[in-house]
């Protein structure tokens, strides 16, 4: 089968490899489409990062070279022994995290901070291919109403709805958004889901904020605009509920923290590569706090899952696909210039 090979930093073959076979406890899923993910331009323009050269992922057990790909849809098409309640041609997404089950996150429900944490795609062969197994534990299935196009978003989708919740917000509340890439346009997606009205997506970009505002998202332009002046206006003077930082840059988060009500958070929902001059006495002068959230336990799978089923998720204007063949000209290249917002690949093509 066709696959896209990790080997390390400037380095992705996409190549001929032997077809996985399925093991107990596990299946076999026909990959349709896989998002190429920001984790996957940091580990080739930047890596490895995650990804492990030598040592075996201790849950996993593999390292480098490794087939990319987390954020992936399909349909199974083998399961192994001990397997019950999945069948073949059931129409599924993929959560892809390996957790240990044992350490103190695990046993609270918080799997998503396991100290062990692996992913499918980084420490374990993943969804740019044809074919890849995994343990039954990572499979959600789709209805019928759910097409396997949209079952490729509900990795990120779940990503920006575990952070909108972590904002303690409700249908009365109002927030900031800073950030109009795929993580941001997920966390509006979210917060409507949620039942917010009041939402403004700060993005400097003018594609950006053009894709955005045609799902019907309110933009400020900070480059133009006194955000914080409009954001006073707006609430009263009082602040938002809940602003997110989408955009991982130091405006981005001085202007959040300018913006927030009192004794309400920041959701941080940005890799930051590099240190931040943050103005920490606005956090202490308010009560304002700084909170961070990383990946989704299947609680945020299910409710996205149940939002697109309602057709909720609207991908115009910023989802494409493209063959397994392009995934560095027509993928990695064009992402990392921003010319292009979300990319899936279809590896049968
Ligand atoms: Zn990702
Ligand atoms: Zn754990």
């Amino acid at each position: 089968m066709r696959a896209a090979v990790y080997y390390g930093n400037n380095k992705v073959e996409i190549e001929d490899v032997p077809e996985p076979t399925v093991s107990a406890g596990h299946v076999k899923v026909r990959v349709s489409r896989n998002g190429i993910c920001g984790t996957d331009l940091h580990e080739y323009f930047d890596g490895p990062i995650f990804i492990s050269p030598e040592a075996p992922h201790p849950l996993t057990g593999q390292a480098m070279p490794v087939i990319l790909g987390h954020e992936f849809s399909g349909t199974i098409t083998e399961v192994g022994s001990g397997v019950t309640n999945l069948h073949e041609g059931d129409r599924v997404t993929i959560e892809p995290l390996y957790r240990c089950g044992t350490c103190r996150p695990c046993r609270s429900g918080h799997y998503n901070l396991c100290n062990s944490i692996g992913f499918h795609g980084l420490m374990a062969d993943g969804g740019m291919a044809e074919y890849t197994v995994v343990p039954e534990n990572m499979i959600h299935r789709l209805p019928d109403s759910v097409s396997l196009e949209d079952g490729a978003l509900v990795e990120p989708m779940s990503v920006a709805y575990h952070a909108a919740t972590l904002g303690e917000v409700n249908d009365q509340s109002s927030a900031l958004i800073f950030g109009a890439g795929p993580i941001g346009i997920g966390v509006w997606f979210a917060l409507r889901g949620l039942g917010l009205t009041e939402i403004d997506v700060v993005e400097p970009s003018p594609t950006r904020r053009a894709a955005i505002e045609s799902l019907g998202a309110r933009t400020l332009d900070p480059t133009a605009e006194d955000v914080s002046a409009i954001v006073a206006d707006r609430t009263n003077g009082e602040g938002v509920d809940a602003a997110y930082d989408a955009a991982g840059v130091a405006p981005a988060v001085q202007s959040a923290l300018e913006c927030v009500g009192e004794r309400r958070p920041l959701i941080s929902v940005a890799i930051y590569d590099r240190p931040l001059p943050t103005p920490l006495i606005n956090l202490v002068l308010r009560e304002r706090r700084i909170q961070g959230t990383i990946c989704y336990t299947g609680d945020d799978y299910r409710a996205v899952i149940d939002l697109m089923a309602r057709g909720h998720y609207n991908t115009i204007g910023w989802v494409e696909t493209i063959p397994l063949s392009g995934v560095l000209d027509e993928g990695f290249a064009q992402l990392r210039a921003g010319h292009k917002m979300k990319v899936l690949v279809d590896p049968t093509t």
